[in-house]
């Protein structure tokens, strides 16, 4: 199991020390921290697995605001998140970029999660698959990426998937591309278990609830217990 947090736009580095200082990883599942670029460095003194948010998809360039694969490992990163709907939002990430960063990154050696999750309008009208299928088409097998599928209805917005819809859709993403699939969208201590126990359901990508030691380690062990 992998449980990993995305700390989107949050915590100084004052914040991240803290955080880190008190965070001790359960025995038993691997753990991944994703801070804003400016407390990847007091995250990586802590010992933790340390991923970015994002990484772009040359090694240097006039690309302002971009971070390159090659400066992510010199700091000690491990991997990145990409085409994290937030991106996609309001970023102009497409599939073409989201799946240009992750091949990048994995040359490079980085692990990557791929985001990948349908609209709410998508789902309403039955088009959860060809979203899924066309968002991940751009992808390739490899070991080191993982696959989060994370429906835009439910992220930051307290609605879940139920544990039926997120198995099914798991299963679907697995048919496509034999990689580990990670769940996101409002996983909290109170759903994780549900979740997780899903035979598909490989861990999970939690925003909101991994700012708060005591939550996300709860959900590191609901992890281990499922
Ligand atoms: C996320 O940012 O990837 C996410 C799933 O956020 P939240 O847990 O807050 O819904």
């Amino acid at each position: 199991m992998l449980i990993a947090a995305n700390w989107k736009m949050f915590k100084t580095q004052a914040e991240t020390l803290a955080f880190c200082n008190h965070f001790r990883a359960p025995d038993g599942v691997d753990v991944v921290i994703a801070p804003p670029y400016a407390s990847l460095q007091v995250a990586l003194s802590s010992g933790l697995t340390i991923y970015a948010q994002n990484v772009h998809w040359e090694d240097e360039g006039p690309f302002t605001g971009e971070i390159s694969p090659p400066m992510l490992t010199e700091l000690g990163v491990a991997g990145a998140i990409v085409g994290h709907s937030e991106r996609r939002q309001y970023f102009g990430e497409t599939d073409e970029t989201a799946a240009r960063r992750a091949a990048h990154a994995l040359d490079a050696g980085l692990s990557v999660i791929a985001c990948v999750g349908e609209l709410e309008a998508e789902r309403e009208q039955g088009e959860t698959e060809s979203v899924l299928r066309r968002q991940l088409a751009r992808f390739a097998a490899h070991e080191r990426l993982v696959i989060a599928y994370e429906p835009v209805w439910a992220i930051g917005t307290g609605k879940t998937a139920t544990p039926e819809l997120a198995q099914e859709a798991h299963a679907f993403v697995k048919s496509l591309i034999d990689v580990p699939v990670l769940y996101g969208g409002s996983v909290k201590p109170e759903n994780a278990a549900e979740l997780l126990s899903q035979p598909d359901v490989d861990g999970a990508l939690v925003g909101g609830a991994s700012l708060d030691v005591d939550s996300f380690t709860e959900i590191c062990r609901e992890a281990i217990r499922s």
